[in-house]
């Protein structure tokens, strides 16, 4: 099945990351007026900010929260910093509740000083740790699997199929997965894992961008959707087919766009998700 060509914005959500030289104030009015319809919140954006004020500022604009990003890191070699990092998902977790954010994307963790294999493990280990405390919040956790040029030191999870593994084994409603086409797009077996993980009830979050050749830095230089080789509508087709009605996330880090005119990029973005997505 092809995914339905997208004619309105009504499931259209972007990263404050996205647009990183506005002010959360300055984006949510901005998206609003343009009719985006969601917004996710980068804790940047929130930083030395009254986070309920900034709740009712949302709410009042008329913007859905769509998820609180992010929380993870849970692995280290060393077991002091292991720590650290639950209690910092902690404190993300309250500021989410406090937020309105119904949902927390999770960057997972590496550390290049010890085997992929111990890094998983801390990571199912971290989870299980800081579950109980999200359930009580109602936040749900999405473990972002990140494209494995990032194994090192962001995350030792690096496909869907992971993911997936980590959620069986948790067995939690409250934890799922963040399908971002920029970490996935490359897997030869990723419609296959994204009906997996439907069939589990865990397709949590959609985010798109798109990858762009050659990258000229592996972390701020992706693309536009449109604009490189990812086939974005294919794979929100596999998301629809199994049944993802949430929000279309567009999350670009690029030093590229953050240099441009914000409100000509913003344009730019509805244009390149009604054309391209
Ligand atoms: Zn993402």
């Amino acid at each position: 099945m092809r995914a339905k060509q997208i004619t309105d914005l009504n499931r259209l959500c972007i990263h404050t990351i996205t647009t990183k030289p506005w002010s959360i104030e300055t984006a949510a009015q901005k998206y609003a007026k343009i009719g985006v319809k969601g917004i996710s919140v980068w804790r940047n954006a929130v930083e030395g900010k009254n986070i309920s004020r900034v709740a009712s500022m949302l709410k009042n604009g008329g913007i859905t929260v769509v998820s609180y990003v992010r929380g993870g890191f849970f692995a280290s070699y060393n077991k002091k910093l292991r720590q650290k990092a639950l209690d910092e998902n902690r404190r993300i977790m309250d500021e989410a509740a406090e937020l309105g954010a119904p949902l927390i994307v999770l960057v997972c963790g590496s550390d290049y000083r010890q085997s992929l294999e111990i890094s998983r493990k801390q990571i199912v280990e971290g989870i299980a740790a800081v579950l109980p405390y999200a359930k009580e919040r109602y936040i749900k956790l999405a473990i972002e699997p990140l494209h494995p040029m990032y194994a090192d030191s962001r995350s030792a999870i690096n496909t869907l199929n992971q993911a997936n593994q980590i959620c069986e084994q948790l067995s939690s409603d409250n934890v799922g997965v963040a399908v971002d086409v920029y970490h996935v797009w490359w897997d030869e077996n990723l419609e296959k894992e994204i009906q997996k993980c439907a069939e589990m009830n865990k397709l949590f979050a959609f985010h798109m961008s798109d990858w762009k050749t050659p990258i000229i830095d592996m972390l701020n230089d992706r693309g536009l959707m449109g604009e490189g080789c990812i086939p974005i509508k294919k794979i929100r087709g596999w998301m629809e087919e199994n049944h993802f009605t949430g929000f279309n996330e567009v999350e670009i880090f690029s030093n590229v766009y953050w240099s441009l005119n914000q409100d000509l990029f913003l344009k730019k973005i509805v244009k390149a998700y009604l054309e391209h997505c």
